[in-house]
């Protein structure tokens, strides 16, 4: 950070973005990366380069976070809210087809806690009915569907380099993955307001100018050396994150054979990034007293998401089918603390706390 302060250059796209976004494409295999200003401003752009017409449809399970919807609603699409399997929170790819009309023509699947969906199910639904598929990878660094990064199956993905995620960008940022080479041109325009910039710079055009639509989504060198600094240690932050995941596993597992609750469910098509331990009670009652014991004893566990079909801003415009399992999760799932400093003593204590 400090040598990206002090060469002078803190704007978007200087060595230190063009660093990472290289960084992604050979570890991951992605076909082309921007760095962006979150994992929100990744999703709008995925969905602005989808070019979708007002009564479009796009697929996006309910149990997510808003900025899975919004991107899509903000480019005048129609959100059809898909429901969650029952192993797990992620989109049901078995019912998917159900939602299909001749109006669908996005599916967002989300790889939640870090953990693949079934892209191969999905990506045979879209192929056809030749549709676009967007990974919402925003929880989903460094974690793998059948051997292939999360981010590199679907035509466009977003990542999140929040504070909450497994790295971070300083606090804010995200990574745009094109991985259909129809789409690498103008992405580059969309993420510099419109302009053919990045084509000048590589001397590819004499002069550069409005050529599209866009915003400005590039981060500024400051982040983007943050964001660096990270992935030079991401191999470390990813297996101390392990460690702790495995702590929570091997102890609660035996509460949970007991049926007290499940434990994070990992497919055997999928990888486990440790971006998230979950549990899931049997009831919302269950939980509620579990969230409260936690908090008398100072441990800050959390609930997640709200469903968005029966949200305040959307509750009206769904089309009134009960997504019950998405409800389920609303209700009764856990988050356990997991960040990097997080210590092994601390999960053995809120394990020890949990059995009490
Ligand atoms: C964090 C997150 C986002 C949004 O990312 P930001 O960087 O906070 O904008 C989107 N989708 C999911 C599933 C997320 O977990």
């Amino acid at each position: 950070m400090y040598e990206a302060v002090f060469a002078g250059k803190l704007s978007g796209n200087g060595k230190f973005t063009k660093a990472c976004q290289a960084w992604f494409e050979q570890r991951y295999g992605f076909r082309k990366c921007l760095l962006t200003s979150s994992g929100t401003d990744a999703l709008e752009m995925c969905a602005m380069l989808c070019s979708l017409k007002p009564g479009d449809e796009v697929i996006v399970p309910s149990y997510t976070f808003v900025s899975t919807a919004l991107a899509f609603l903000r480019e005048g699409a129609t959100v059809v809210f898909a429901d969650s399997m029952k192993r797990n929170p992620n989109l049901d790819a078995e019912t998917l087809e159900a939602l299909i009309t001749p109006r669908t023509k996005v599916i967002v699947p989300v790889h939640y806690a870090g953990v693949a969906c079934d892209m191969d199910a999905i990506m045979a639904v879209a192929k056809k009915y030749n549709l676009l598929v967007v990974e919402d990878a925003a929880q989903a660094v460094d974690s793998y569907y059948k051997g292939r990064p999360l981010g590199s199956i679907g035509h466009l993905a977003a990542f999140s380099f929040h504070e909450t995620k497994n790295i971070t960008a300083g606090g804010e940022g995200g990574l745009l993955v094109v991985n259909d080479e129809r789409f690498v041109r103008r992405a580059e325009i969309i993420w510099e307001k419109g302009t053919n910039r990045a084509e000048f710079f590589r001397g590819e055009v004499n002069k550069y100018g409005w050529v599209d639509m866009g915003s400005s989504f590039l981060p500024s060198e400051v982040n983007a050396a943050f964001l660096w600094a990270q992935l030079e240690n991401i191999d470390d932050i990813q297996s101390k994150r392990k460690v702790l995941w495995e702590t929570y596993y091997k102890r609660l597992k035996p509460l949970a054979e007991q049926g007290r609750f499940t434990l994070p469910d990992i497919p055997k098509y999928a990888t486990n990034n440790a971006h998230m331990f979950y549990l899931v009670l049997p009831s919302l009652e269950a939980r509620t007293g579990l969230l409260a014991y936690l908090k008398e004893h100072e441990v800050y566990a959390v609930f997640h998401y709200l469903s968005l079909h029966s949200s305040e801003y959307y509750k009206n415009r769904h089309d009134g089918r009960a997504l019950p399992e998405c409800d389920r999760y609303a209700d009764c799932l856990v988050r356990l603390p997991l960040f990097y400093d997080l210590k092994i003593e601390d999960v053995e204590r809120i394990c020890d706390l949990i059995e009490a």
